[in-house]
């Protein structure tokens, strides 16, 4: 009768259930009888198991992804040389390289459980073959995976001659959010016209909006006020994101105090990025040397949504990486020290359901009527699942099984004792 059960697994507020699937929907959740298992198509156990909603990640870019080294390494590990090599990188590599290099990436979100990525693309370089290349990918994997495509004018909208033109011409090629990077303008006049600009577009265009906003250690940079202000006069509420926004840390808490309510006042979501504002933040720094990640809980205590996002794997900005959210949340429960119990159940929330919020997805969640998509993980809770880390023994997307990964057990042959078989998760 149904095409799929997940059997007895333990959802993330700590209830268990079966999970029914009909087609590409989820059609009952609770407790099934012996003739629904004995009916279904398939049957997978996920007893004592973690069931949760996929994984998101609201910040990334899949146009850079899988160019470590590509031409040379950054040395000194800044955010600068980074959008200096990716220049260079940019002009050379094709539509087929960039293509190759993100469905790659793809398939290691698959079997990680990541089924939505928002992707940040330069619409920098007026042959706009990133565009090409993304707008291509998104097709591609569209039968498992949602890709939102931002326009990303890396190099500024007004410090190239055609950065606003190229914005609009992504747009109108199908990109589906309004980017932009202030902090990188020429002055703190030109940020702000380009946060402004920017605002005003994706409100007639009746777009998500998403600017890397004051990606910097200047504690006097003021661009996040004016993306709160501009999202509030436009209304653009639970549509718009400010990512990084790592100049608040380094912000006197006088003026933070007055930021934070504004930024709640106008509903937007933060988006810090906690592996790459951990290395690339803090580098002119000697000591004490500054963490540069934004200020997550004292955003959460006034009610705005908060998500990690991955920002890059493997590119001229970040060394290593693995499409793992868990990694994400991980580096961002350390540095934010969102050590509580209540803050590490959070830090799950933020790469699942805060997440799939800033990216108004439809469909996501464990309900009946919602998308058949979940991960099974080889963990008790979510944090559990954080501290391990652990295989995804099951990912479903959209009703299909699409990556499946035997448990992997140790097995102990000690000194005068019997072996044995020692399950991660268990005690
Ligand atoms: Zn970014």
């Amino acid at each position: 009768m149904f095409d799929l059960i997940i059997k007895g697994g333990t959802l993330p507020d700590g209830t268990t259930a079966d999970i029914a699937i009909t087609g590409e929907l989820i059609a009952e959740v609770g407790r099934l009888d012996e003739a629904a298992f004995a009916n279904a198509a398939r049957v997978i156990d996920a007893t004592g198991d973690l069931v949760s909603p996929p994984f998101v990640d609201p910040h990334f870019h899949m146009d850079a992804t899988l160019s470590y080294g590509l031409p040379r390494v950054n040395a000194s590990g800044t955010l600068l040389e980074g959008i200096s090599l990716w220049g260079e990188l940019r002009e050379i590599a094709s539509v087929e390289d960039m293509v190759s290099r993100a469905l790659t990436y793809c398939d290691w979100a698959v079997s990680m459980g990541l089924l939505a990525i928002r992707t940040h693309v330069d619409t920098t370089p007026d042959h706009l073959r990133g565009v090409e290349a993304m707008l291509e990918v998104k097709r591609k994997v569209a039968p498992y995976l949602d890709l939102q495509l931002v326009a990303f004018p890396q190099d500024g909208l007004y410090r190239t001659k055609t950065g606003r033109e190229n914005v609009l011409r992504a747009l109108d090629m199908g990109v589906d959010v309004v980017g932009g990077i202030p902090h990188f303008e020429r002055t703190m006049e030109d940020g702000m016209a380009s946060v402004k600009d920017l605002a005003r577009l994706a409100a007639e265009r009746g777009l998500m909006l998403d600017l890397h906003c004051d990606e910097t250690d200047d504690p006097m940079s003021r661009h996040v006020e004016t993306l709160a202000a501009e999202v509030t006069r436009h209304g653009l509420g639970g549509r718009a994101a400010g990512s990084h926004l790592t100049s608040m840390h380094s912000m006197d808490n006088y003026y933070v105090s007055k930021l934070l309510p504004l930024i709640a006042e106008s509903s937007m979501a933060a988006i810090p990025n906690p592996l790459i504002n951990i290395t690339l933040q803090g580098r002119h720094d000697t000591y004490p040397k500054r963490r540069g990640l934004t200020r997550v809980k004292e955003m959460q205590a006034h009610g705005i949504t908060v998500g990690w996002g991955q920002d890059c794997v493997l590119d001229p900005w970040y060394s290593l990486g693995t499409a793992d959210m868990l990694d994400v949340a991980f580096m961002g429960l350390h540095v934010a020290q969102m050590t509580h119990p209540a803050e590490m159940a959070r830090c799950f929330r933020m790469v699942t359901e805060d997440n799939a919020q800033i990216l108004n997805l439809e469909g996501y969640g464990l309900a009946p009527g919602r998308k058949a998509s979940m991960v099974v993980l080889d963990a008790g809770n979510p944090v559990e699942a954080l501290r391990l880390r652990p295989d995804r023994l099951a990912v479903v997307s959209k009703g299909k099984v699409v990556a499946e990964r035997p448990r992997n057990n140790a097995r102990l042959t000690l000194p005068g004792r019997p072996a044995t078989i020692r399950r991660r998760h268990e005690g």
